[in-house]
């Protein structure tokens, strides 16, 4: 039908674009970018209307609009730039090396293809083959370390790396408190409060999983530091790393291995912050807990989010159950939001992801249509 041409369905083609939209883009003056790190960040906070009717839940910040594809742009576009700042990055001759989970190596192969640096990157074997070849195509070279390796022993993606880039990180929870943090802000306060979409005006509730924690550490600044001191930020941490408090939270599975990528570890990262004050609580995940939260966001939001998304979203609707979170979930237009850090451009291939999409059974609309046409 889309090929067709002066039928009826075109005239309600027509009629339907000059109509208003029923869920208006955001609004953005349109801008020549000089460059793709112009489109990093600047990514929706948006409703999650149908989970939020059964549980509380109110808005994902998409991260994946960001143009590299996730959260970790951000840092990587301030770590290069302040480098550059620092004049401690030489176009043709300088060399980036980072170690990753792939999100921020995507994020730094990008600026530097733009700038014209070398990048190196190292990464444990579990990481995803799609990231590899984001990573390569954008120019990077990739080396693979064991997954259970240590994190400070010499075969770790951390501990193999030839030179210590640490004076970088600070740059990293900085990003997301500049950034990440007023986006959310900035989104909440201007929308106002309808009888349809009550809004308390504040982030009474921030949900982010941990990595490096400089995602969680930045947003928490921002919200409590400008904007509600008493907003509660609840960190996720998968079944197996140990950056939750208490720290008995952990100890039951230490070590356990976990298909979930980019948040977790097993030393507690500088750019975390854990201090009682950053981050109020924190709450386990699990991969059977976190692939069907994807499923369940993918088919009730349209949101092809990545593997940790589900984890954020489904410690989201842990604490929401809970004694702590049940008043804010019970009061209507109290503003919950869970970071969503990436897409699922970056799982394509992983059987979890071909699980959930190619084992679902088809919406009962799509299902009986299929009948209609292929009656059996
Ligand atoms: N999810 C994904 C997919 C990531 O790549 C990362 C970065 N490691 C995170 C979550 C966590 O972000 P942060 O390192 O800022 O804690």
């Amino acid at each position: 039908p889309s090929a067709s041409k002066g039928n009826a369905l075109d005239d309600q083609m027509a009629q339907a674009c000059s109509r208003p939209p029923s869920s208006p883009a955001r609004t953005m003056s349109p801008q020549i970018l000089d460059n793709a790190l112009g489109a990093v960040g600047h990514t929706p906070l948006i409703r999650l209307d149908k989970i939020a009717k059964l549980n509380g839940l109110k808005l994902g910040k998409l991260e994946y609009t960001s143009v590299g594809g996730s959260v970790k742009d951000r840092i990587a576009k301030a770590m290069v730039e302040a480098a550059e700042a620092e004049g401690k990055l030489i176009p043709g001759k300088s060399v980036v090396i980072e170690p990753t989970s792939g999100n921020t190596g995507i994020g730094l192969a990008m600026a530097c293809a733009i700038k014209g640096y070398s990048v190196i990157i190292t990464m444990p074997n579990k990481m995803s083959l799609e990231k590899e070849a984001a990573l390569r195509a954008l120019g990077a070279e990739v080396i693979r370390t064991p997954t259970e390796a240590a994190w400070d022993s010499p075969e770790s993606h951390i501990g193999s790396r030839p030179y210590d880039l640490s004076g970088c990180f600070a740059n990293n929870p900085l990003a997301h408190e500049l950034t990440t943090g007023p986006e959310i802000i900035e989104a909440v306060v201007s929308t106002p409060s309808t009888p349809a979409h009550l809004s308390s005006g504040k982030v009474d509730v921030l949900v982010a999983g941990a990595g490096t924690g400089g995602t969680i550490t930045g947003i928490s600044r921002a919200i409590k530091k400008t904007h509600n001191k008493d907003c509660v930020v609840v960190g996720a941490d998968p079944r197996g790393s140990i950056l939750a408090l208490p720290a008995e939270l952990n100890n039951e599975d230490e070590g356990l291995p976990y298909v979930v990528e980019g948040i977790g570890y097993d030393f507690i990262p500088d750019v975390l912050s854990r201090e009682a004050n950053d981050i109020d609580v924190w709450i386990k995940t699990s991969d059977e807990d976190s692939f069907p939260a994807v499923q369940m966001i993918m088919r009730n939001e349209g949101l092809l989010v990545g593997g940790s998304s589900g984890s954020s979203l489904s410690a989201a609707l842990q604490w929401l159950k809970g004694d702590e979170g049940k008043h804010i979930a019970e009061t209507p237009g109290k503003n919950v939001v869970v970071v969503l850090p990436d897409g699922i451009r970056n799982y394509m291939s992983k059987s979890w992801f071909l699980k959930i999409a190619m084992e679902a059974e088809p919406t009962p609309l799509a299902k009986t249509i299929k009948d209609i046409l292929h009656p059996v």
